[in-house]
């Protein structure tokens, strides 16, 4: 009798513990899948992400001429989504197209991402413009803006001005001739753009665009900085040395056992839209 009562509170507390023991096992299987990528502390939740980032969009777009083409809007969006298909990033992605002469792309928390049209004028196909929507869903994906912001090197996200956290001193400046251009003191971490690198080479080549779109992208952007000093964004050339982006993004793809073959380098589509933006789609 002892025996068994004992034996039946060590099947109830069996079966009370199971459910508990389910969760402990989800928990562990959430967060591992949570580890890769966007690992490490955040203070914001993804609903918290989303609203911030919706309403930084929201003022992005009041200020920024987005390009409402219904064919390059429908365009870039796609991109991105076939590229964001690969990153498992924990909210919807938004891709979106600014019009803008400077060489800039930028994403806010939330996963809203902007390329200006100055980076489809200069991509020489699809699968190099691609590498930069793949980078910007990475940080998109691995959360770097509360990240960042968690770890306190933007205490206030929200009531950081836009400029700052954008990189949009040349348009600012622009806005009010003669004043000097806003500091844009803010970027991601190193470790962070070289874990956009990362994660967005992963993107690139198994949407199946050739990765080594990206070290071509890399090359044309130092180059226009170089002919062209003042085009490429700040924040942009805040990332780390074109030098190093290269040669890690090189032995990245010497890794990738895909066949190069198969990899997709340039679409009709990409063709058809850039001519669009070439004309000044609004
Ligand atoms: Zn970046």
């Amino acid at each position: 009798m002892e025996w068994m009562s004992r034996f039946a509170f060590r099947t109830q507390s069996f079966v009370a513990a199971t459910p508990l023991l389910a969760v402990g096992i989800l928990a562990c299987a959430l967060s591992a899948v949570a580890a890769e990528p966007g690992k490490g502390v955040n203070l914001y939740s993804i609903p918290q992400e989303i609203a911030l980032g919706r309403q930084m969009a929201a003022e992005v777009e009041k200020q920024a001429h987005v390009v409402n083409d219904p064919i390059v809007a429908e365009y870039i969006n796609r991109l991105g989504q076939n590229l964001a298909l690969q990153a498992n990033a924990p909210f919807p992605v938004t891709v979106k197209m600014i019009r803008s002469d400077e060489v800039n792309a930028f994403t806010l928390p939330g996963g809203f991402v902007y390329v200006n049209s100055s980076l489809m004028k200069m991509a020489d196909n699809e699968a190099e413009l691609a590498s930069v929507v793949a980078h910007e869903i990475g940080h998109a994906a691995a959360r770097h803006a509360t990240r960042q912001a968690t770890r306190g090197k933007l205490s206030k996200l929200a009531a950081i001005p836009l400029t700052a956290l954008t990189g949009w001193g040349g348009f600012a400046a622009r806005q009010v001739a003669g004043a000097a251009a806003p500091v844009a003191g803010l970027s991601f971490s190193r470790e962070f753009e070289t874990e956009a690198d990362r994660l967005g080479l992963g993107y690139l080549s198994e949407a199946g665009y050739d990765p080594n779109a990206s070290v071509e992208m890399f090359e044309r952007i130092a180059s226009m900085e170089r002919k062209t000093p003042g085009a490429v964004a700040k924040l942009f050339l805040s990332h780390p040395p074109m030098g190093d982006r290269i040669l890690k993004t090189q032995a990245a793809i010497a890794k990738l056992t895909r066949e190069a073959t198969a990899y997709i380098v340039n679409t009709s589509d990409f063709e058809t839209v850039r001519a669009r933006v070439m004309a000044g789609a609004e």
